[in-house]
């Protein structure tokens, strides 16, 4: 029978006598001896305990995550602060006070498992709340925005910003070439972000976290929003340079990692303000862009930040594997109240992160305990069996909705004036837009926001320029002009700092 797992997720259990024993629980009397014929003759199949711990040995690694295959996690908590109800009916934002127990990964995105912590890349911001109505993921970035807005461009995408199936290297005109493509320079505000020293954090501590995607949240009465969730940090932020992340990446690979563990093990608990900005079906429909477009902000002068409540990690994990590398996020675990919109780049993850975690974990990846709903239980008798099925698979109970038994329901919950979506079922490829309005937050960025903080224009043409001047020139030439863009000084700083860097006469080809 599933017995609810009550649980901490921290918990881990070691057998009262500290005796060693076999997989079997059978005491083993020298876990060094091997069964041999005489001392130095050959081994024995009949040698169980080698036989096992070597066969486990090899099948210790799990597949590592494709895209934010390496990261850092700790446990802690959401606290509401101000009352939400007039937006979000969820029972987690019920009472202002309520606090809801949370685990948090962070992560790069483009490095294999064992990368440097301080690789110039967005970091994943993913946490699992255990809400008393089923556990609710919100599997962020550090970022506001995204490269792509098409989902069917996500692996090529990934692609680039990995290895080259040849020479197995990170490979700057891969990078730049899908990047400076005229349909894929849509990435431009967050390539911009990505090249301004927040693509370098100083710690996990110190940057936010973004929804990016638009979800819809909806009040008891039946009224809804578009929302956007901002979680900033109250350790501030704080950025690293080129020179010193990459210092750090051979000094320090695991910087971050250990910055994390430290700060929570010596109770210097790292918190976040939560925020959420809301816009109306009517004021979706009068922007200059679509609400469900992955590449742009929420102006927050149009749009101001609301207060929600404050995250604070405090417990770091036992088990490194059992409760981070397990850990298994994804967009489509959600509770009433909060649903996901209709950006197709949102769509496309409900199905992918869930497929990951079949994959890489199994189809019962729920029942490990860092993914079971420990504060709420899981009850559906049709979903049965499968490998590693180890929450006794409901016992007798029917595999299907008996008339022979009663089953409670959720409560019926429904949007007034829900979205109405008719049209003809066709291929659609969101290209660029007309004029230069996806280059338009990327100059605000540049222009107004960058200019404010001394010395930071000049650190993104820097950053841009260390890593361009790896690309073949005819590459390095589409990126000065895609920068041009954006600003014709930030193009000509680029090209500038770029052509003396990898001057022209060096030979190059793509
Ligand atoms: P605002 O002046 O109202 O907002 C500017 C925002 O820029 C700040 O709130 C801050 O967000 C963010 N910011 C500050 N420094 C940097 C930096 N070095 N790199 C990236 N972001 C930074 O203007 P808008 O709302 O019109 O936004 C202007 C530009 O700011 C946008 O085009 C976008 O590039 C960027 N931005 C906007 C966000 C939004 O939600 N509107 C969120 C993040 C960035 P924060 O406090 O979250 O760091």
């Amino acid at each position: 029978m599933f017995s609810k797992n009550k649980n901490n997720t921290n918990s881990y259990s070691v057998r009262p006598d500290r005796a060693i024993t076999s997989t079997q629980g059978a005491k083993i009397h020298d876990p060094f001896a091997t069964e041999r014929i005489g001392q130095h003759g050959p081994l024995l199949l009949q040698n169980a305990n080698l036989i096992e711990s070597l066969a486990h040995f090899n099948r210790e690694r799990i597949p590592e995550r494709n895209p934010h295959a390496h990261g850092s996690g700790a446990f802690g908590v959401f606290k509401v602060t101000d009352d939400i109800s007039d937006i979000c009916g969820s029972e987690m934002f019920d009472t202002v006070g309520k606090e809801t127990k949370l685990l948090i990964r962070f992560s790069t995105v483009g490095g294999e498992k064992g990368s440097a912590d301080t690789a110039r890349d967005p970091r994943g911001f993913a946490i699992k709340f255990y809400t008393k109505e089923g556990n609710l993921d919100w599997v962020y970035n550090n970022t506001p925005v995204f490269f792509i807005r098409d989902p069917s461009k996500f692996p090529h995408f990934i692609h680039t910003q990995k290895r080259n199936p040849q020479t197995n290297l990170k490979d700057a005109n891969m990078f730049w070439d899908f990047l400076t493509t005229e349909e894929n320079q849509v990435a431009i505000h967050q390539v911009m972000i990505l090249f301004s020293d927040r693509g370098t954090p100083k710690s996990y501590r110190n940057m936010n976290g973004y929804s990016g995607h638009t979800y819809v949240w909806t009040n008891k009465k039946g009224e809804w929003h578009y929302v956007q969730v901002h979680i900033k940090t109250d350790q501030g932020i704080e950025t690293l340079n080129n020179e010193e992340a990459s210092k750090l990446a051979g000094q320090s690979p695991d910087y971050c990692q250990q910055d994390l563990f430290n700060s929570i093990d010596n109770k210097k608990y790292p918190s976040w303000t939560v925020y959420v900005q809301t816009m109306t079906e009517k004021e979706a429909a009068d922007l200059p862009f679509s609400v469900f477009d992955l590449t742009k902000v929420w102006p927050q002068k149009q749009f101001p930040l609301r207060r929600i409540g404050k995250i604070t990690l405090n417990e770091n994990p036992t088990n490194y594997f059992a409760q981070v590398e397990q850990a298994a996020f994804s967009p489509s675990n959600t509770v009433p109240y909060q649903q996901p919109s209709a950006d197709p780049v949102l769509q496309a993850r409900l199905f992918a992160y869930p497929d990951a975690h079949r994959y890489r974990l199994g189809p019962n990846f729920n029942q490990i305990p860092v993914n079971c709903p420990y504060a709420s239980q899981f009850f559906n008798p049709a979903i049965r069996d499968g490998p590693m099925n180890v929450n006794g698979n409901f016992g007798k109970e029917p595999n299907y909705l008996s008339t022979n038994k009663k089953y409670v329901f959720g409560d019926k919950y429904e949007l007034n004036k829900p979205e109405i979506w008719s049209g003809p079922a066709i291929p659609y490829h969101w290209k660029t837009s007309p004029g230069d309005i996806d280059f338009q937050q990327a100059t605000n960025l540049y222009q107004k926001v960058l200019s404010k903080q001394p010395g930071q224009q000049k650190a993104l043409a820097h950053n841009v320029a260390v890593h361009v001047a790896a690309a073949c020139p005819k590459i390095q030439d589409r990126v000065f002009a895609m920068f041009s863009r954006v600003d014709k000084k930030l193009g000509n700083d680029i090209k500038e700092e770029t052509l003396n860097l990898a001057p022209r006469s060096r030979t190059s080809k793509l």
